[in-house]
């Protein structure tokens, strides 16, 4: 499907509201049937028409159909953050007894639902590195249920053969889930290369101006449904409408963002990789990048995040060069207008600074979409401050 009808027009049924070029912000609780009988199909399938919002919304839909086309998936749910898509994608398809094979170091809290929650209602899961297909080959047990990945890795960029994950997953019959933030379906499209559930937090480049918080999840109807009847509407999961329209919204300038912040990326890097107080950098589409074989082979594109490593005698140089920032913000998230920097050393107490360890020299940059000159002299700056 064309790329600027999805953006513009799937979905959106302007005759039906005044010809607004805008989708209205369906703003109800409920909505009334006419009919008992309308009513009692309702409550039979909850999934087939408008009953009440925490269920079905007629603007959560155009977004769902749009997010569900550029994912070449059958079907999509949008949910109130990306955390919850990783919750109901993973504890929908899994019950006491059963083993999950994870890609190591995913994303924070899908190490919590991992480590904390699920091994109290008895699923247990094993961490490998996703770097080798062996790994998940030798991982696997006869009750693994689910293989979870995320490529690139947010942090360190680690990727995973989507297509040989997925070839290995079908034959033992293991549903498979790709988190694809970095990417975003204009970058890596999961279900393509056989992977069975693809997510993404919203909250980075869909809503991409740093105001939104939801999440994305494709796959097909039947797993649609599945979800949508059980974990989405037991705890109330969804995406409000207003955040749905935001997200609609972000989505028409989807692309153009992404090839501004790519453009950003390429200058920035050229520029930090030719700085003497830099160290090393870790970007997949840069030729140095282990992976960069794999990375050019899966994905379309990468851009914004990216890390590098400062070469200093100790931490409060890291600290110094922080602060020192005047434009680029200290911040978590991504994906919007601003650049933003996380040091390695703020996950750790001061009295455990060790210049030694290469994880604390680290720093990830999130290029925004500034000029690309605001960006560098800001970071130029800040090393000469060091
Ligand atoms: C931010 C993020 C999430 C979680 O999304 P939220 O919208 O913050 O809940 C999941 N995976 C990755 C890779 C992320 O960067």
């Amino acid at each position: 499907m064309d790329l600027s009808y999805i953006l513009n027009e799937l979905g959106e049924e302007r005759a039906s509201y005044f010809n607004a070029v805008a989708p209205p912000i369906m703003q109800t609780s409920n909505f009334a049937c006419r009919r008992v009988d309308d009513m009692r199909k309702l409550f039979e399938n909850e999934y087939s028409g408008y009953l009440y919002s925490r269920g079905l919304n007629p603007t959560v839909d155009i977004l769902r159909k749009k997010l569900a086309a550029l994912d070449d998936a059958e079907d999509c749910l949008v949910f109130n953050s990306g955390a919850s898509a990783i919750y109901a994608a993973v504890t929908a398809n899994v019950s006491a007894g059963d083993h999950i094979v994870s890609v190591s170091k995913p994303y924070t809290w899908a190490q919590k639902l991992f480590n904390d929650l699920l091994p109290r209602f008895g699923v247990n899961t094993t961490y490998v590195d996703g770097t080798a297909i062996e790994h998940f080959e030798r991982a696997v047990l006869p009750n693994t249920k689910i293989i979870y990945l995320e490529t690139p890795n947010s942090w360190n960029f680690a990727l995973q053969d989507l297509a040989a994950v997925a070839e290995l997953a079908r034959a033992e019959g293991i549903l498979t889930i790709c988190d694809n933030s970095y990417c975003t379906p204009i970058y890596q499209k999961p279900l393509g290369l056989g992977i069975d559930l693809s997510l993404q937090s919203a909250t980075k480049y869909i809503g991409g101006h740093s105001d939104v918080v939801a999440g994305v999840l494709c796959g097909t109807t039947a797993m649609m449904q599945k979800i949508f009847d059980n974990e989405f509407g037991t705890a109330g999961l969804g995406v409000t409408p207003f955040h749905a329209w935001l997200l609609i919204r972000g989505l028409r300038t989807l692309p153009m963002r992404l090839q501004k912040i790519s453009e950003n990326t390429r200058q920035v890097l050229h520029f930090l990789k030719a700085h003497p107080k830099v160290e090393d950098i870790l970007f997949p589409f840069d030729e140095s990048f282990p992976q960069y074989g794999l990375a050019k082979k899966q994905m379309q594109g990468a851009c914004g995040l990216l890390s590098f490593y400062l070469d200093v005698k100790k931490i409060e140089d890291i600290v110094t060069f922080c602060e020192s920032l005047k434009h680029i913000l200290m911040a978590v998230s991504w994906g919007g207008y601003e650049s933003l920097i996380i040091p390695g050393c703020a996950s750790v107490k001061e009295k455990d600074y060790d210049i030694t360890k290469k994880s604390q020299r680290m720093l990830r940059l999130y290029v925004g979409q500034e000029e690309p000159e605001y960006i560098i002299n800001d970071l130029s700056q800040a090393l000469n401050n060091i």
